[in-house]
């Protein structure tokens, strides 16, 4: 990096930060990114998009981090498009590579297993080094530790509406730790032992269940997945999930005894490898056994687009309100027979007046 012209903010151990102009937003915030260099034209559209939409008017700082040193182009080009200041994270080896106690064999053969019955990113060894990054290790690092907020971005996504007031603020405002905007079923055949693995942990540390936890928004008697109900499964995880690629959540939970107890648990299991856990389903078992569902917060009025789904605020009012422009060759994911949202709705810190609008189990 000597003949980088970056070189001048850049720290002995690799971290990088670019000025900008001064913060306007109040919150002790980040807008975060994990990303490769070569997906530089979709984060710069999804920069683009957050900030035309909500960021230009607060600045917050935007922390791009990377399992390998941004090249130059990139640094110059996100710096660019950010309204605030932007900064670079290389990730340690340690914090990103399969740890020591995973089997070699086994895990190769269980890659093999998962591309032959075409699991969805079933034979990638780097999704699951994101997969369990996204799970542990993001709010570890040297860049994160600095910030009580972070709202994730991945390249492409799209907002639709404007935000029109600051949504850590409105977090902060009203105790709440954990918003998203979809939910949806997860890929059983991603996850087999994830659930009794969780279960050991309830067992081994009642402690950490919340007294108004949302078990009841993530289990069902009867499993519902992808390919229908599976009847009188007696009380287990049914598939549902926040979908996390979109996430403002307070760094203090995920930093928790609790949530650390959490991950190390399912960690020393080896499901992020001999499995494909992903990081949704965890964040999502962490926030529905952990915390109080009342600290979790829908944001029924962002409008956003992560492939192959949409969502799109159905009031009339709120989208000319909110200036929303959504795609109109993609259907609104909340209602759809694979989201999540009725049921949150009904069992989580729902909407008092939707909940028995739906018929949900
Ligand atoms: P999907 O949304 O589940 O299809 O997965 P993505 O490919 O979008 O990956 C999720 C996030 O992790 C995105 O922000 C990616 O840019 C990022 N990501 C995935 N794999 C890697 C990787 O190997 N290295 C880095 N640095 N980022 C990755
Ligand atoms: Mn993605």
């Amino acid at each position: 990096p000597s003949t980088n012209s970056y070189t001048e903010a850049l720290f002995p151990d690799g971290r990088l930060v670019v000025p900008g102009k001064d913060q306007l937003g109040k919150e002790n915030a980040t807008i975060l990114m994990l990303c490769r260099n070569r997906e530089l034209s979709g984060v710069l559209s999804a920069m683009r998009s957050l900030e035309d939409h909500f960021n230009r008017e607060y600045r917050y700082p935007w922390t791009f981090l990377n399992d390998e040193p941004f090249t130059e182009n990139f640094i110059e080009e996100t710096s660019k498009m950010a309204s605030g200041k932007t900064q670079y994270g290389l990730i340690p080896a340690e914090d990103w590579n399969r740890p020591s106690w995973i089997d070699e064999d086994l895990f190769k053969q269980r890659l093999q297993e998962m591309s032959d019955q075409q699991v969805i990113y079933g034979g990638s060894r780097s999704y699951r080094n994101m997969c369990r990054f996204n799970s542990g290790y993001f709010y570890r690092q040297e860049l994160v530790k600095q910030y009580n907020w972070y709202f994730r971005v991945e390249p492409d996504v799209e907002y639709f509406c404007d935000f029109q007031y600051d949504p850590f603020t409105l977090m902060r405002e009203n105790n709440k730790k954990y918003g998203f905007v979809i939910s949806l079923f997860e890929y059983e055949d991603t996850i087999p032992t994830l659930w009794p693995t969780v279960e050991e942990f309830m067992t081994k540390y009642p402690q950490h269940l919340h007294p108004n936890n949302a078990l009841e928004f993530i289990t069902s008697k009867d499993m519902i997945t992808l390919e229908g109900m599976i009847p009188e499964t007696n009380h287990s995880y049914n598939m549902c999930h926040f979908w996390s690629n979109f996430e403002i959540a307070n760094l203090d939970f995920f930093r928790s005894e609790a949530y650390n107890q959490f991950f190390e648990h399912l960690d020393q299991a080896g499901g992020f490898y001999y499995e494909r856990w992903g990081d949704a389903p965890v964040h999502s078992i962490a926030v529905s056994l952990l915390m109080d569902k009342n600290e979790v917060h829908h944001f029924e009025d962002i409008g956003y687009f992560h492939n192959p789904f949409m969502t799109c605020p159905s009031s009339k009012q709120m989208k000319s309100g909110k200036r929303c422009v959504c795609r109109a060759d993609t259907g609104n994911v909340d209602l759809a027979s694979h989201s999540c949202l009725p049921r949150w709705w009904k069992y989580g810190a729902g909407k008092k007046f939707l909940r028995d609008s739906y018929n949900v189990e």
